[in-house]
């Protein structure tokens, strides 16, 4: 093979079977699965993965019983009933030649609904209710539950089972001290608290026969305390394979550890070494997980001899076609995972389904769909910001001439200014992938062209969309105008900023420039992993001995001294993505950033910043205030309503409405509208 991606294509032979490539795409709720109605439209996400070269699949968590929801009515498969909408998912992967396991999921007492069960009867800090403690008879129940499950999955057409065994859910909940706390033969040393997992993978063995991959996904690393050590680990992993397991997965950090695993900020493949570790116990094929978003990595992690397979659950949901792109050298055409978990997991904690910010027709194959038009027009997009690079890649690649004006020397709009924030480098990978599309599809792009009505009016275009998108709004309140007072663009873009600071507005830019500003001139971006994991206390040795692999996190003093002020008397930081505000939280508080809420600003002099709180006057004495105080939309392009006009006007993105502007609306809108040109 002359591919420079040879070990991510290798087959991996498992004897009575053979998966094309190692490539897993892991296990992700989208919420598709909870309603059996909602199947054809999971057929259809799964299919669209298939055809994209992924060698095996892995479903979103399937309940074995009612216990185990984790929402109340999830998907769950415990009846022949079942069994018909599963169908649909196993004949549209299956057709394209990849292998689908269905993930069996108890989540004990993750289960956010009344029915939750765990080993000991310890409430999770991240759902109200309080399990019970499953007894002796009803843990043998639940064994059986999953036998039943697996066996419903093999006569639905599922190639195999992954039995959920990490993230803080049920079974782990079992395997850990954190939660274990029976004296039974189900707690106590790890030979009893494994014994649960053991029996579930040796009954279902049993059960299914040797033709049957049974894979199970263990915690490498629990990140919490009283978590297990490595040696603990590696016994359960030894012990799993004994029991007749096909495949080890890895699971990373339990859903209440307050340690990142997964967003943008954790270093790419940070936690490879562990699973790495494993492996050297065991002879069946192990997955790598975490933070792999693009081939290089993926490649590396095999070429070392890691692991067998590679994990991207995300990745796949931002590029169905990261496989067969890989396999073709078209890796620059990888629409990156970016790992923001604004439109999958942050939808998934808000019951809503998922998808993705930088590809919005994941889950929505079935309905967002861009067909080849039979009547290309001529199309003017003015704008290059994510908007504008969504419509007029979407409308040039259904056959459209499309025409981009982008008034500055450079496309990517406010992704410019994110990709320098600390953490948030792989935002450079979405301007990469929209500028390689500008070129694919064919857009003639106009940089350092500021459009105008006459200018279009004159070219003939037929359409026209504006995206000219947002600038910051300014302060208005006396000293607004002094040389100390920057808006986030400036100081993001490399304007002095002094040692103490006033930031003006605490919205998920506020956040992004205090970070910004906390970040030492020569720290290298991205961040080290050694670096990374001194700043958040993970045990860096792979044979780790303390508590779930957590150290204490190294803290130094902060570089500035920072002031962050809202006018909301609610929490700083409330609006934040349920899955990544609380890091940025964590990483503000341990810079002793001061938050202040009701704040109202009177005035900046030469001493400072003058502010009202709690009725008092204040002087906050800073060198420098950067104003996030939101945006404000440019749309002088969009004619006024009665207006005549020659071309069809549209406006989308910031330019359309600049409150609660985000990039997944943005791309969301511009693809759509493309989509109906
Ligand atoms: P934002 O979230 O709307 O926050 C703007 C902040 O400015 C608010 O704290 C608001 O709070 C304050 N404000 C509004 N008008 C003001 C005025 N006239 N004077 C003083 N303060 C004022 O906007 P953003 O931070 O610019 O972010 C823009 C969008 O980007 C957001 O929708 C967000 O989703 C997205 N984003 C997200 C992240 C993330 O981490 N998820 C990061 C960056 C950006 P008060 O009115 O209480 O003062
Ligand atoms: Fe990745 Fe963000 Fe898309 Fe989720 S929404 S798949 S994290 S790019």
């Amino acid at each position: 093979m002359t591919t420079s991606y040879a070990n991510i294509l290798k087959p991996l032979h498992l004897g009575f079977t053979t998966i094309k490539n190692r490539v897993v795409m892991g296990s992700m709720h989208t919420g598709l699965e909870d309603r059996f109605y909602n199947y054809p439209k999971l057929a259809a996400y799964f299919g669209e993965r298939a055809k994209g070269g992924v060698g095996l699949i892995i479903t979103g968590g399937i309940s074995p019983n009612r216990q185990g929801w984790l929402l109340p009515a999830g998907g769950t498969m415990n009846t022949l009933g079942d069994i018909a909408p599963h169908r649909l998912v196993t004949h549209a992967v299956h057709k394209h030649g990849a292998k689908i396991l269905m993930q069996i999921l108890h989540a004990g007492r993750y289960g956010y609904q009344p029915f939750v069960v765990s080993s000991s009867p310890i409430k999770s800090p991240i759902s109200p209710f309080k399990p019970r403690q499953l007894s002796d008879k009803q843990i043998l129940d639940t064994i059986d539950d999953y036998v039943r499950c697996a066996s419903l999955a093999q006569k639905a057409g599922y190639d195999g089972v992954e039995i959920m065994g990490s993230e803080g859910y049920l079974l782990n909940q079992f395997l850990s001290r954190h939660v274990n706390q029976r004296t039974d033969r189900w707690g106590g040393p790890i030979e009893n608290r494994m014994r649960f997992a053991v029996e579930i993978v040796k009954a279902i063995r049993a059960k299914a026969g040797e033709k049957f991959i049974i894979c199970f996904r263990l915690s490498m690393l629990d990140l919490v305390h009283d978590g297990n050590t490595m040696d603990e680990v590696i016994t359960v992993a030894k012990a799993l394979e004994q029991a007749g397991i096909t495949l080890l997965n890895t699971g990373i950090g339990w859903h209440e550890a307050r340690i990142p695993t997964i967003v943008t900020s954790v270093p790419r493949a940070a936690f490879a070494d562990y699973t790495a570790e494993v492996k050297k116990h065991v002879a069946i094929p192990v997955i790598a997980s975490n933070r792999i978003n693009m081939p290089e990595t993926a490649e590396e992690i095999l070429a070392a001899g890691k692991a067998d397979m590679v994990q991207m659950a995300r990745p796949l949901l931002a590029d169905p076609f990261w496989v067969n792109k890989t396999a073709t050298n078209r890796v620059d055409e990888i629409n990156t995972c970016i790992a923001c978990n604004q439109a999958c997991l942050d939808h998934t904690f808000k019951n809503q389904r998922a998808t993705c910010l930088v590809n919005p027709q994941a889950a929505f194959e079935t309905e967002l769909v861009y067909l080849k038009t039979s009547k290309p027009k001529r199309i003017a997009v003015i704008g290059g910001g994510v908007a504008g690079l969504s419509a007029a890649t979407v409308a040039a690649s259904r056959g459209h001439q499309v025409t981009l004006f982008e008034a500055a020397h450079e496309v990517g709009g406010q992704f410019n200014l994110a990709k320098v924030v600390p953490g948030k480098e792989e935002f450079h990978e979405t301007i990469r992938y929209f500028k390689v599309q500008l070129e694919k599809t064919g857009v003639e792009l106009r940089l350092n062209t500021k459009a105008n009505r006459e200018q279009l009016e004159r070219e003939g275009f037929e359409e026209v969309i504006v995206a000219t998108g947002v600038v910051p709004r300014a302060l208005r309140i006396d000293g607004s105008d002094l040389p100390q007072v920057l808006s986030y663009a400036e100081v993001l873009r490399g304007a002095p900023v002094g040692q103490k600071v006033a930031v003006i507005g605490a919205g998920g830019i506020g956040f992004d420039v205090s970070e910004y500003l906390l970040k030492p001139e020569h720290q290298p971006q991205p961040q080290p992993l050694a670096d990374w994991q001194r700043e958040w206390g993970v045990d860096p040795n792979p044979n780790y001995v303390s508590e779930g692999g957590t150290t204490a996190a190294e803290v130094h003093p902060p570089i500035r001294e920072i002031y962050l002020l809202q006018r909301k008397t609610s929490a700083l930081g409330a609006g934040l993505g349920k899955t990544s505000g609380w890091v940025h939280r964590a990483q503000l508080k341990k810079h002793q950033v001061r938050m202040l809420r009701g704040v109202q600003y009177k005035a900046v002099t030469d001493e400072g910043l003058w502010i009202e709180l709690g009725g008092h006057d204040q002087l906050l004495r800073v060198d420098t205030v950067v104003v996030c105080a939101g945006q404000e939309s440019v749309k002088e392009l969009m004619p006024a309503a009665p207006e005549k006009t020659l071309a069809n006007y549209h406006i989308i993105g910031g330019a359309k409405l600049a409150a609660e502007l985000d990039a997944k609306r943005a791309i969301r809108d511009g693809a759509e509208l493309a989509a109906q040109l």
